[in-house]
């Protein structure tokens, strides 16, 4: 099969979140098992910055979009048995960041996206038939109603099928309803069976509605958003595609995520010695600005700072963590919460380490430095820290939802099985009492190194979730 895998972000290129790494590894792990599989994104500022040349595939290539001739450049970069297509389009691309400052998204998202899906139309006859079109979140949206709607008796389009993924219900892509025409959508679709989402432009409802079959990331989040809570008013229409709608967990790239390899952590280590661990607890506490103890337990955090991730609650129990703990996260995102950990770090010097920026190296300090991993998220439609943690022998305390239920097992001192520490209700005090569980046991050595033998006994490689995509897109 030809799989092309549509997404505004792809790892290593341009990434800002777990949709990146999910990009990266996925089309790997189809290619590694015999299809060809491409991926195509914007040529954002980003990818050049992070040191990638992709060559000149196509200059010049006319699109019509919002009433006008536009024009593109397809640039080529081979990675890893995958093709990966970018769009140049300097007007729309070139720019700091991906979607939006720390302020606010930027004003012509609808366009920048817009523009993306028909650029990928128009790049079709250049880079080939496609049998599935594997689209990603809202900013693939509008592509399967450009690929059903105007491209229906085109040969070239000819039985392709579309799965659409959603990574994040929450992020819809609404737009006021003049920019319609202008992505050359009729009138006669701005209706609640359409794109219409209360009176605006939704890319969201355009891909489910658009799509032969819809997932998302993890079995628990799948059944979640057909309730009122998670679904993000999205619900009733998935309801009605509910026996198109599968939930297929995230894999972990274990090429990237790996203590036994990893060359951004002061001394590798693996399951069978975990002694390099605490070289790289030392490490962390040095590159964070902590003081280093080997006693005290570090808490990390890695996280995009808005409030689905539950940081308001690690923020009210700050208090009280640091009596047994160390804590330390490297966070970006709205700019209250980056200022309030900023404060923090200054309030409690040399027990909370702040890290403000995007930082991949970092990361993977944390990850192998921190004894513990936080994730008090209000909904986690897979998380994939939680799965990098369990292979850096770092415990995940997490909140039971969506993915990070499905992948984390409560941690029982007497029967000694489970892989971390897990709590239901989203309050201060559930948090606290799970993180004091997590404590108790690092205390007692012998029942905390039965524990990490646990975490480090799971496998949550690619494999088998890649099987899973390649049985959905033969059965589509
Ligand atoms: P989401 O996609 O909702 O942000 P996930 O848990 O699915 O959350 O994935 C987050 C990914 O982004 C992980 O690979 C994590 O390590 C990474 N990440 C998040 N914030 C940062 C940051 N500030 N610096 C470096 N990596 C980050």
């Amino acid at each position: 099969m030809n799989i092309l895998f549509v997404s505004p972000e792809v790892f290593p290129f341009a990434k800002t979140g777990g949709l990146a790494d999910v990009a990266g590894a996925l089309p790997e792990a189809i290619a590694r098992k015999g299809h060809k599989a491409s991926v195509i994104l914007p040529y954002y500022q980003l990818v050049k910055k992070n040191g990638f040349k992709p060559v000149m595939f196509k200059k010049n290539i006319s699109v019509r979009i919002n009433n006008r001739d536009e024009i593109f450049n397809l640039l080529l970069l081979k990675h890893n048995e995958v093709d990966v297509y970018f769009i140049e389009k300097n007007e729309y691309y070139d720019r700091e960041f991906l979607y939006g400052t720390p302020q606010g998204d930027y004003a012509d998202n609808a366009f920048r996206f817009g523009f993306y899906a028909k650029a990928i139309l128009a790049s079709i006859p250049l880079i080939g038939r496609q049998d599935v079109f594997h689209c990603n979140d809202w900013q693939s949206g509008l592509l399967p109603l450009y690929i059903k709607l105007h491209h229906k008796d085109d040969p070239l389009f000819r039985g392709a099928k579309i799965l659409y993924t959603i990574h994040n219900m929450a992020y819809q892509g609404l737009f006021m309803k003049d920019v319609v025409p202008y992505l050359d959508i009729s009138w006669d679709l701005f209706n609640q069976a359409g794109v219409e989402f209360w009176d605006k432009l939704s890319f969201m409802k355009t891909g489910i509605v658009f799509s032969d079959a819809i997932s998302t990331v993890s079995r628990g989040y799948a059944k979640e958003i057909l309730t009122p809570e998670f679904g993000c008013g999205l619900d009733g229409l998935l309801k009605t595609r509910e026996k198109d709608l599968y939930g297929i967990i995230n894999g972990v790239d274990y090429s990237v995520w790996n203590p036994g390899t990893d060359r951004f952590i002061a001394k590798k280590y693996d399951e069978n010695s975990l002694k390099g661990k605490m070289e790289c607890k030392k490490d962390l506490a040095d590159a964070i600005g902590i003081k280093f103890d080997a006693k005290r337990p570090i808490l990390g955090m890695i996280t995009r700072l808005a409030e689905q991730k539950g940081i308001d609650l690690v923020v009210n129990i700050m208090k009280d963590i640091l009596k047994d703990c160390n804590f330390v996260i490297l966070g970006f995102g709205e700019e209250k919460y980056n200022n309030i950990f900023q404060d923090l770090a200054k309030k409690y010097k040399g027990k909370v380490g702040v890290s403000i920026k995007f930082d991949n190296a970092l990361s993977h300090k944390i990850e192998a430095g921190s004894d513990m991993f936080l994730m008090p998220s209000r909904y986690e439609p897979c998380g994939l820290n939680q799965m990098y943690s369990l292979k850096y022998a770092t415990v995940p305390v997490v909140r039971a939802v969506g993915g990070l239920d499905d992948t984390i097992q409560n941690f029982n001192p007497v029967t000694k099985k489970g892989n971390g520490f897990k709590f239901k209700d989203a309050t201060n005090e559930a948090f606290l009492g799970a993180i004091k569980d997590a404590v108790a046991v690092f205390k007692n050595k012998k029942l905390w190194d039965g524990l990490l033998k646990n975490c480090l006994t799971c496998d949550y490689s690619w494999e088998s979730s890649a099987e899973q995509y390649l049985k959905l897109y033969k059965n589509l």
